[in-house]
């Protein structure tokens, strides 16, 4: 989606966010500079044997800061990866990882292809050849730098980039530790491809659980009836869309993807309609909508919460004035420019940043990660324990009721629901609903708190380099 030429680029963007909040930070001279700067980008040029030729290949990983390591951030498979996108990705890596403390650097990679126009084993070669050039430099490796999925990329390639690792350090007992986001088979853990919708449905949460903030976007209630719009129903866009429909009450009303946009008053049936796109390869003929070839124009239609959740800089100085959504929530990285940012602020419309709204995938990874260095399924140790000593009290409770005639019983819902311990998916959830909620008091308290902070992104950034500073600080730097 292209972006006026007058804005500045994405790296710049992120760049600028960061100078407006530091400029409320007191920090050490010099530690800005040190922060905000990417250490180090490793271009990599290499050549696959296709269809009877060689075709070489850009790719990029970038790293962004190691005040902690290993350093984390997916890897990306786009045309339009570049070097400017890869180290403003790292940048927000750094924020975001600081932001729902999972002790990570910040880091990114990405890859100059266009998945769509290779068969599956063409793929594996190409993730195969560029994962080598990334493992025998370290810049994939479990102690140094672990990359994940992103925009282009999923279990797949992360389970071809593990066993690439493996090949090559035969003896490394923590070999999966990587990479994070496998398949289960494969070292995954359970949730971890639904991590960062769902962290964005915890994020939605967190916020209408904050009546100051759902007030500051003139905005009441709760999640229940507000209408969403959707952009992207990849891996993100979909778990948003597809858990805030079924299990909050928010109707989905449109999603946009890049060959056309789907519009329903009512809601869309988001499982019905995923499964069209993945057998069509385009919304165009879905029965439960009505069709719109230009779908971005509808990023600027009436609704409660926009998801911008494909690609950055969708919503720019050429559309920032037109968006009529009272809530943005930045499912995908960067989607809105610095200069969107600053029109939709004057709006008064709130935004709920992407080193935010987007954290549940990190967070997922983080404790994947943690499973693959500890060798063992959470909750595989307490799982059966925690069920016999709810057993215990339920046997109890009805045997003091039959003893005393007090004539109560535990409903059967009660009952199955309270004796059934936690395997590894609750625990997951858990843990992100947890960090979600944790690192959106964060965020309020200085939102809410300090009246030179009128928006959420800077009270984020304000945070994250808090944070980061506290680790340069302990360094002793
Ligand atoms: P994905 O490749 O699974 O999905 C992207 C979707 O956007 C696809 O359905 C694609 O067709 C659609 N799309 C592409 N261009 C579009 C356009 N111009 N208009 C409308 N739709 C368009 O990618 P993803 O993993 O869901 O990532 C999406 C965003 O979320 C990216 O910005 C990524 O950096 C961010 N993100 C992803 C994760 C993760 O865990 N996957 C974590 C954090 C952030």
């Amino acid at each position: 989606m292209s972006q006026p030429s007058n804005e500045p680029s994405f790296r710049e963007s992120v760049d600028l966010m960061f100078n407006r909040a530091v400029r409320l930070m007191d920090l050490r001279p010099g530690l800005e500079e040190k922060i905000r700067v990417c250490n180090a980008t490793y271009t990599v040029r290499f050549g696959v044997r296709l269809r009877g030729e060689i075709k070489t290949f850009t790719g990029y990983r970038s790293v962004h800061s190691e005040h902690m390591e290993p350093v984390k951030g997916g890897i990306r498979f786009s045309l339009g990866v570049n070097q400017d996108e890869v180290e403003a990705l790292a940048a927000l890596m750094t924020y975001k990882c600081a932001l729902v403390e999972a002790p990570f650097g910040g880091s990114k990679g990405g890859l100059c292809v266009d998945p769509r126009e290779y068969e599956e084993h063409e793929m594996e070669m190409i993730t195969r050849r560029f994962a080598y050039e990334l493992i025998k430099r370290d810049l994939i490796n479990p102690a140094q730098n672990v990359p994940a999925p992103d925009m282009g990329t999923g279990e797949r390639e992360m389970a071809w980039i593990a066993d690439q690792y493996k090949r090559m350090h035969t003896t490394d007992i923590n070999g999966a530790a990587c990479v994070t986001g496998k398949p289960i088979n494969a070292g995954g853990i359970q949730g971890r491809t639904e991590a960062t919708g769902r962290g964005v449905q915890y994020a939605l949460r967190a916020f209408f659980r904050d009546d100051e903030g759902v007030k500051k976007a003139n905005m009441k209630g709760t999640l229940d009836g507000k209408r969403v719009i959707v952009q992207g129903l990849g891996n993100v866009g979909y778990h948003a869309a597809k858990f805030l429909s079924e299990e909050d009450g928010a109707p989905v009303v449109c999603v946009i993807e890049y060959n056309g946009a789907i519009w329903n008053d009512d809601g869309i049936d988001i499982e019905e309609l995923k499964q069209y796109i993945t057998e069509h390869g385009t919304p165009e003929g879905f029965s439960g909508g009505q069709f719109f070839e230009h779908g971005e124009n509808l990023l600027e239609r009436e609704c409660d919460i926009l998801i911008p959740a494909a690609l950055e800089g969708v919503i720019n100085l050429s559309n920032a004035n037109r968006i009529k959504a009272k809530l943005i929530i930045e499912a995908a990285n960067g989607p809105v420019t610095a200069g969107a940012d600053e029109i939709l602020r004057d709006k008064k419309t709130v935004i709920i940043p992407d080193m935010y709204a987007n954290a549940g995938g990190v967070t997922v990874s983080y404790f994947e990660w943690v499973k693959n260095l500890s060798h063992i399924r959470f909750g595989r140790m307490q799982r059966r324990q925690e069920e016999s000593r709810h057993q215990l009290i339920v046997d109890e409770l009805e045997r003091i009721s039959r003893d005393t005639s007090i004539n109560w019983t535990l409903s059967p819902d009660f009952k199955e629901k309270y004796l059934k311990g936690a395997g590894e998916m609750e625990l997951v959830r858990s843990g992100l609903d947890d960090t979600m909620r944790l690192a959106y008091d964060s965020m309020a308290q200085v939102w809410h708190g300090r009246e030179d902070v009128t928006d959420l992104r800077t009270a984020a950034y304000l945070t994250a380099i808090g944070k980061v500073a506290a680790s340069y600080h302990a360094k002793g730097l």
